[in-house]
């Protein structure tokens, strides 16, 4: 057999590679979080489709070589890319945007982020002021064509959802989480799909000198009291999303108090290991 001809795929299509990239992209089986929520997406990076009765809303869109098993997780619920209205996203870096263009060219979404996210998205790039911009064209993804920008608070409504953006930079400065109502035998529950937020940079960055740090400490402190019966976090792991699916305790009105509380500490090691403590 050839090797995979990636030279035939469209340009937001093409596989990205990094040193994680195989980890992170490899097949999950889909699953219901909670009513019409459900996770489509890999190993390693979160997407959440919600059917909300008038199309689907995508949060996050993985790698670009992610795309098919989405599609795929979309398939298993009935659904078909074309369903798909809005692509919120949570922080436009590779890994969390790098679908997003091809997902939005296949389905005619309106792409959702914060107003320093939206830029980001349709230049293809992180801002200066970005932790890992020292990276250089490393950083760089699929341009993406369809973007809204939401102010800090303002919330979309599809079908029987209204999907809430909060804006939480830090990480990156367009970054946000997003939080939602979902309803399933009559009970509903606040669902929180919670952005990255732990410390990353390239060498040369300091969370010391930065401006971004400030509002960094806002963003966790503004994830640690939503109203939160079900984080999911960007990373699975970072809210051990698949060990609480196995133990059938996906609920945990704890969720984003814990992922908040561990990300203060993150930052504070960093900020001391800045210091050289
Ligand atoms: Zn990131």
């Amino acid at each position: 057999m050839e090797a995979i001809a990636t030279e035939a795929l469209p340009a937001d299509l093409k596989p990205f590679v990094c040193s994680s990239c195989g980890d992170w992209n490899a097949a999950r089986a889909p699953f219901r979080l909670f009513g019409d929520s459900h996770y489509v997406g890999p190993e390693g990076l979160s997407v959440v489709a919600i059917d909300t009765g008038a199309g689907v809303i995508l949060i996050d869109g993985a790698l670009p070589q992610s795309v098919p098993g989405i599609l795929a997780g979309l398939k298993s619920i009935g659904r078909d890319v074309r369903d798909v209205k809005y692509i919120a996203v949570s922080h436009p870096h590779f890994d969390h945007a790098g679908g997003v263009a091809a997902l939005a060219r296949m389905s005619g979404a309106t792409v959702l982020s914060t107003d320093a996210g939206a830029d980001a998205l349709k230049r293809g790039d992180v801002p200066k002021e970005d932790p890992q911009a020292g990276y250089g064209d490393f950083m760089k993804f699929p341009p993406v064509a369809n973007v809204r920008a939401l102010a800090d608070g303002a919330s979309v409504t599809l079908g029987d959802i209204s999907l809430t953006l909060h804006a939480t930079p830090g990480h990156t400065p367009g970054g946000a989480s997003w939080s939602w109502q979902d309803c399933e035998g009559g009970r509903c529950i606040d669902l929180v799909f919670a952005d990255s937020l732990n410390p990353v940079s390239h060498d040369d960055y300091h969370f010391g000198d930065g401006e971004l740090t400030a509002a960094f400490r806002r963003s966790i402190a503004k994830v640690r009291v939503l109203s939160c019966d079900l984080v999911v976090s960007a990373h699975p792991s970072q809210s051990q999303l698949f060990e609480r699916a196995a133990r059938d305790a996906l609920l945990d009105v704890e969720g984003c108090r814990a992922y908040a509380d561990e990300a203060a500490k993150r930052l504070d090691a960093r900020l001391a290991s800045e210091r050289g403590e």
